[in-house]
C-alpha cells in the first residue's frame, strides 16, 4: 500500500466538507419546510471545508493564517451544526449557547495568537466548544431519535457520541498528558492521518444522517399538508374517514361522532360577501378545534359542515362537549375584515357508540356519520343553535338499513 500523504489528505477533507456543504444547500431549497436546518447544515460543513484547505495552504501562506482563521472556522463549525439540530426541531439555539461556544473557542485562539497565553489554551477552548456541540446535540438527538424511531437519527447520534468520546480523550491527553504537543497534529504522524481520515469519515456520515432526517421531515410535511383543509388547517373529508375508520376498526372503546353546521350561512354570505363568509368558516374551525383533546379528529365534511370525532368517549361527556361547542359559538362573535364582532350561531347533531359483544354494527362510519346528520337535521328543525343526541329509532333503522350495504357505502 502506498503511504498517505497527510496533506493530501487534508485536500480530500476539504473537499469532502465542500461537497457535503453543496448537497446541503441543495436539499435546503429541494425539501420544503425544513430548509434553514438544511442550510445551517451546510454552512457548518462548508466552515470545517474553509479549516481543512487554510491547513493545506499553511504552509506556504504563514501560520497566524492556518492558527487563526482555520481554528476560527472549526469553531463555527459546531455552532452552525447545533443550530441545524436545534433548528429541525423549530427551535432556536439559544444566544448564551452561542455565545458561549465562540467566547471559548474564539478568545482562546486569540488569545494565544496575540496575548502569548499558552497554545495549550487554544486546544482546550476548541475542545470546549465541541464538547458543548457534542453534549447538546446528542441529547437532543437521542430524543429525537426516540420519538421517531428513525435510522438516520441514529448514525448523526452515533456521529456525535463520537466526537464527544474523541474530544474528551483530547482533553484528557491535554489535561494529563503531555500538553499541547501531544495533541496538535504532527506533520505526518499516524496519529494525524487517522485523525483527518475518521474526520472525513464523520461528515460524510453526519451529512448522511441529517440529510435523510432532513428529508424524512420534509415528506412528513408534505403529507402532513396533503391532509389538511387548506381554508381551516382541520383535515380534509377524505383524510377524516381515513383516519376516522382505522380508529374504528382498531378500538373497543366508547366513542362520539358530532356533525356541526354553522346556522344561516348563506345569509352571512349573501349579507358580508363570501371572503367574510371564508373568515367565519375559519374562525368555527379555530373554536372547535380549541375545544377538542388532542386526540380528537376534527374534519371539514364539506362548505360550513364540520364532524369530530371523540375517540374513548361516552355519551355524558360528548353531550358535555357537543353544548359546549354550541354555547361558545353563541358567546364569541367571530371577527371578521371591518373589524365588527359578526355574531353567528352553530347546531350539532351527535350520537354515542359501545363496542358489544358481536354487535359491531354502530361502528360503521357510514352508520355514525347519517345518524349525526339526522340529528343535526333535528337540530336545525327545532330552531338552531342546538345540540341534539340521534334518536334510538332512528340508529335501529339506519344499523338495519346499513346491515345489507357492504362497508363505505351510503344507503
Ligand atoms: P342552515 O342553518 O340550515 O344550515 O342554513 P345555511 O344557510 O347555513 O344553509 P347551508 O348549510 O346549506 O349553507 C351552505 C352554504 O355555504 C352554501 C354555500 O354557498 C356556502 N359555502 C360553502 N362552502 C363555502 C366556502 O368555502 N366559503 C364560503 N364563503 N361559503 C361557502
Ligand atoms: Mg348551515
Ligand atoms: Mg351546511
Amino acid at each position: 500500500m502506498q503511504a498517505i500523504d497527510p496533506a493530501t489528505l487534508m485536500l480530500a477533507a476539504a473537499m469532502t466538507g465542500f461537497l457535503s456543504g453543496a448537497f446541503s444547500l441543495m436539499a435546503a431549497k429541494a425539501f420544503a419546510g425544513v430548509g434553514a436546518s438544511a442550510r445551517d447544515w451546510g454552512h457548518g460543513t462548508l466552515t470545517l471545508g474553509c479549516a481543512a484547505l487554510l491547513w493545506f495552504l499553511t504552509p506556504p501562506l504563514p501560520h497566524w493564517v492556518g492558527f487563526v482563521l482555520g481554528n476560527s472556522m472549526v469553531v463555527l463549525t459546531p455552532v452552525f451544526l447545533l443550530r441545524a439540530i436545534y433548528c429541525y426541531e423549530g427551535d432556536r439555539l439559544h444566544k448564551t449557547t452561542t455565545s458561549l461556544m465562540l467566547a471559548l473557542g474564539l478568545g482562546s485562539i486569540f488569545s494565544a495568537q496575540w496575548a502569548e497565553a499558552p497554545t495549550t489554551l487554544a486546544v482546550a477552548g476548541i475542545a470546549l466548544a465541541h464538547l458543548m456541540f457534542s453534549v447538546l446535540g446528542g441529547w437532543r438527538l437521542y430524543w429525537q431519535g426516540r420519538r421517531s424511531g428513525s435510522v438516520y437519527c441514529l448514525v448523526i447520534f452515533m456521529v456525535l457520541v463520537i466526537v464527544g468520546l474523541a474530544t474528551l480523550a483530547r482533553l484528557m491527553v491535554l489535561l494529563f498528558g503531555e500538553g499541547a504537543a501531544a495533541v496538535a497534529p504532527v506533520a505526518n504522524s499516524k496519529t494525524q492521518i487517522a485523525a483527518i481520515a475518521v474526520i472525513t469519515l464523520l461528515v460524510i456520515a453526519g451529512t448522511f444522517g441529517f440529510l435523510g432526517m432532513v428529508a424524512e421531515r420534509s415528506r412528513a410535511l408534505i403529507l402532513e399538508n396533503a391532509n389538511r383543509d387548506a381554508l381551516t388547517g382541520v383535515l380534509t373529508r377524505g383524510a377524516f374517514y381515513e383516519q376516522a375508520e382505522r380508529l374504528l376498526s382498531k378500538t373497543e372503546a366508547p366513542l362520539v361522532l358530532l356533525m356541526l353546521d354553522i346556522d344561516h350561512f348563506k345569509r352571512i354570505n349573501d349579507t358580508h360577501g363570501h371572503p367574510t363568509g371564508d373568515a367565519v368558516i375559519r374562525h368555527a374551525a379555530r373554536l372547535i378545534q380549541r375545544n377538542s383533546r388532542t386526540n380528537d379528529l376534527v374534519g371539514r365534511y364539506g362548505g360550513e359542515e364540520f364532524c369530530v370525532l371523540l375517540p374513548s368517549c361516552g355519551l355524558v361527556e360528548g353531550r358535555r362537549i357537543a353544548e359546549r361547542f354550541v354555547q361558545e359559538a353563541a358567546q364569541q362573535p367571530a371577527r371578521v375584515a371591518s373589524g365588527e364582532p359578526l355574531p353567528w350561531t352553530l347546531s350539532v347533531g351527535y350520537v354515542a357508540a359501545v363496542k358489544t359483544e358481536g354487535k359491531n354494527e354502530l361502528f360503521r362510519l357510514d352508520t355514525l356519520i347519517a345518524a349525526a346528520d339526522a340529528a343535526l337535521y333535528e337540530a336545525k328543525r327545532q330552531g338552531r343553535n342546538r345540540a341534539i343526541q340521534a334518536s334510538q329509532a332512528e340508529l335501529d333503522s339506519l344499523v338495519r338499513q346499513h346491515a345489507r350495504l357492504p362497508a363505505g357505502q351510503q344507503a
